[in-house]
């Protein structure tokens, strides 16, 4: 796909100019916002008949066909989604914990307190769960919307949970700041429709089998709806190796880097598959370049009903946050603030 981007003083006369030059340069002419126009064609033929128009500011041929999701030149490298007021995709390293499925209120309350204790800017946990099997534990679903509500309450902390389903989509909007699409999802083009439709933040998990421009193609879904706050999500994919749960694909989230203006952060906990992992891919994860991570936590993990493997318990919280500090900062940030905290925490302490 070509994508023309117009100068941002680009007048309508001048866009329409553009246009017609390029309508019989290509196939598929699409406007997506005043300063961005894709076709499907030649590069250089394109490049040729705009040739001297000031008002172009750059051509691209991106490897698939997203343009809103693309990184384009003269554009923030990174565009930040706040999640109530945590940034993700900012100077800080943001940190979203929780446990993965909502089970009762003692659960979902004590994990709640611990993961603000630790300094972590944001609560997860599922109140709708996509299990592979039928006869896990699915979630509590409403009452579990419920708890996460009370848990926001008490700590001050934003929530981010999963939909699974088209028809919950508004009901869970209405309650949390971040809706998760799971990896089960991300190629579900009706929930995809549908998140696109809302004006929040969206977490977009990568596919256990998708490519990134796949994954990529998927978040244009969500952006084309108009909603612009998407955040990717790698979370392993699967390979031949059957040593751990999926393969962490950390080198996928630098090629996002280069393809995408869109944050990325890693779930260290779904790849892991047992807790001893989480905490060296989390360090790897920030030492990558990602923008945060989003991790399974759960104050009593052996009795946790979903995930219990790989859930680090709370009481290990601080020293993730603690061991997160150099490694970002290796990647050139800061860990994101502590909620009620004014800087950034480094290791020199500025
Ligand atoms: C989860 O976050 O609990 C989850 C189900 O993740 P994924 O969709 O990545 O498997
Ligand atoms: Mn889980």
């Amino acid at each position: 796909m070509i994508v023309i981007v117009l100068h941002d003083t680009c007048t309508s006369a001048q866009r329409q100019q553009v246009l017609s030059a390029v309508q019989f340069a290509g196939s598929g002419l699409r406007v997506h916002t005043p300063h961005l126009v894709s076709l499907a064609g030649d590069r250089d033929r394109v490049v040729a008949v705009l040739d001297g128009m000031p008002q172009v500011r750059e051509v691209t041929s991106l490897p698939a066909g997203y343009p809103r999701a693309a990184r384009l030149a003269g554009r923030a490298a990174t565009t930040p989604v706040w999640v109530s007021d945590v940034e993700i995709g900012g100077p800080g390293f943001t940190v979203i914990a929780g446990p993965c499925s909502v089970e009762n209120r003692h659960q979902m309350l004590t994990t709640a307190r611990e993961v603000r204790a630790s300094g972590a800017h944001a609560i997860r946990a599922g109140a709708f769960k996509p299990r592979t099997s039928p006869y896990a534990f699915q979630g509590l679903g409403e009452a579990g919307l419920g708890l996460l509500a009370e848990a926001r309450e008490r700590t001050g902390l934003p929530l981010v949970t999963e939909v699974v389903d088209v028809r919950d989509v508004e009901r869970v909007a209405q309650t949390v700041d971040m809706v998760q699409i799971g990896a089960r999802n991300m190629q579900n083009y009706a929930l995809l429709q549908e998140a696109g439709r809302l004006r929040m933040p969206v977490l977009l998990k990568r596919g256990l089998a998708a490519t990134v421009d796949e994954w990529l193609l998927a978040a244009e879904y969500v952006l084309d709806g108009g909603n612009e706050q998407v955040v990717l999500c790698e979370r392993g994919i699967r390979t031949f190796e059957s040593g751990y749960r999926f393969t962490l694909d950390l080198a996928a989230v630098l090629v996002l880097k280069e393809r995408t203006h869109l944050p990325v952060i890693v779930d260290p906990s779904h790849a892991a598959g047992t807790r001893g992992r989480v905490l060296p891919l989390a360090l790897a994860a920030a030492a990558v370049g990602a923008d945060g991570i989003i991790v399974e936590t759960h104050h009593d993990p052996a009795a946790a009903l979903c995930d219990a493997a790989q859930a680090l318990p709370t009481s290990d919280l601080p020293e993730l946050m603690r061991r997160l500090v150099p490694a970002a900062q290796s990647a050139g940030r800061g860990l994101r603030r502590a909620p009620g905290e004014r800087t950034l925490t480094s290791v020199s302490g500025g």
